[in-house]
């Protein structure tokens, strides 16, 4: 999590990330302090190494936020001290404020917090429709929850969930296809993120694992397969910032698919009166949790119609 590098195209998309990493120390420090430690989240920070031709300190002063901790520019010895496997020829950036997330450990965290706080969990496929007296309904296999608001936030899959009404909503899967490495012995607990000037990434986990990705493949459908290009543009991005990694062990290889919208921009807002939409958040940022917290406020506040598919662009774009 480390938005505060990326160049600034989108203004609006850009503020939603860099929100959504600064929301995450105080979400984690409510969770702890309700006895739930296994969150996924550590503050690593992340390096940036400079790619052939660029100017480390152009990138160092793309760097703005205060959350983004220290930001200092590091030769190639010094970034290697931090991450062993890199090229040793390449100067880097070092952001003491960048943080790594488990996803898995901190969805079943966040699962266990918000069951503690009276949220019910059905398990299974869900399907959301209208029905005739304007509540919602939402169906899985046999059971049936009507609600007055509902948010659709089931990732690529979202436009299969909402079947009703109007139009589908235009998101579509982008596959994603990213490998975990193990290099055995080595401690990797506190390595930090690894942010080449590419679209690809590295991050080091505890058990001597390093995870480096990922494909982005727009038009892939939901297609699970890993493919040999996918894996070879993989580890040919990750071998060449890192050549300490070619010895490492293949230990898994994982295929995902984020959510796309059409511009690869959020759908995020209500798109009928008590139907909110979050999803879209694929192809370039991460999730946000202050996005998170919005949906579920506009969910339960807002009953204005909008046209089904077209959520609110302006209002995802502008608060
Ligand atoms: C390989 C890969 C690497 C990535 N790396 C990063 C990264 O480093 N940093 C980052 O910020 N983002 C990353 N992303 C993107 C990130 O994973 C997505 O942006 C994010 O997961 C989208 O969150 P979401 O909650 O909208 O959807 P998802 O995380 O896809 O969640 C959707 C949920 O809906 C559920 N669902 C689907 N259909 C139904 C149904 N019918 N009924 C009930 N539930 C249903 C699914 O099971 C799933 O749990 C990566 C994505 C991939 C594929």
């Amino acid at each position: 999590m480390c938005p505060w590098l990326s160049r600034v195209r989108d203004p609006a998309r850009h503020r939603l990330a860099s929100e959504g990493a600064r929301h995450y120390p105080g979400l984690i420090a409510r969770l702890n302090d309700e006895g739930f430690t296994d969150t996924g989240y550590a503050r690593t920070g992340a390096l940036a190494p400079a790619g052939p031709g660029d100017e480390v300190r152009e990138i160092a002063e793309r760097v703005g936020a205060p959350e983004a901790g220290d930001v200092t520019v590091l030769d190639p010895g010094e970034a290697r001290r931090l991450f062993p496997p890199l090229r040793g020829d390449r100067p880097a950036v070092h952001i003491t404020g960048a943080a790594r997330v488990d996803g898995r450990r901190l969805r079943d965290t966040l699962l266990a917090a918000a069951e503690r706080h009276g949220a019910g969990r059905r398990s299974g496929s869900a399907h959301v429709t209208l029905a005739g007296d304007g509540h919602w309904t939402v169906r899985v296999q046999d059971d049936l929850t009507e609600a007055d608001a509902v948010v659709v936030a089931a990732g690529a899959w979202s436009a299969r969930v909402l079947t009703s009404p109007g139009a589908p909503l235009p998101v579509v899967p982008q596959r994603g296809q990213i490998v975990h490495l193990r290099l055995s012995g080595a401690d990797t607990a506190g390595w930090p993120i690894v942010l080449p000037q590419s679209d690809h990434y590295m991050l080091a986990f505890e058990d001597s694992r390093i995870v480096v990705g990922a494909t982005r493949e727009t038009g892939s459908g939901f297609d699970h397969r890993v493919t040999a290009g996918g894996l070879r543009e993989v580890l040919d991005e990750a071998v060449s910032v890192a050549p300490g990694l070619a010895d490492a062990t293949v230990a898994d290889v994982r295929v995902g698919f984020r959510p796309a919208s059409l511009d690869e921009r959020p759908l995020l807002g209500l798109v009928a009166p008590g139907l909110v939409v979050a999803t879209g958040f694929g192809p370039s940022r991460p999730t946000s949790p202050s996005a998170v917290r919005r949906r579920s406020t506009w969910a339960r506040t807002t009953r204005r119609a909008r046209s089904p598919a077209e959520p609110q662009r302006s209002n995802t774009t502008s608060r």
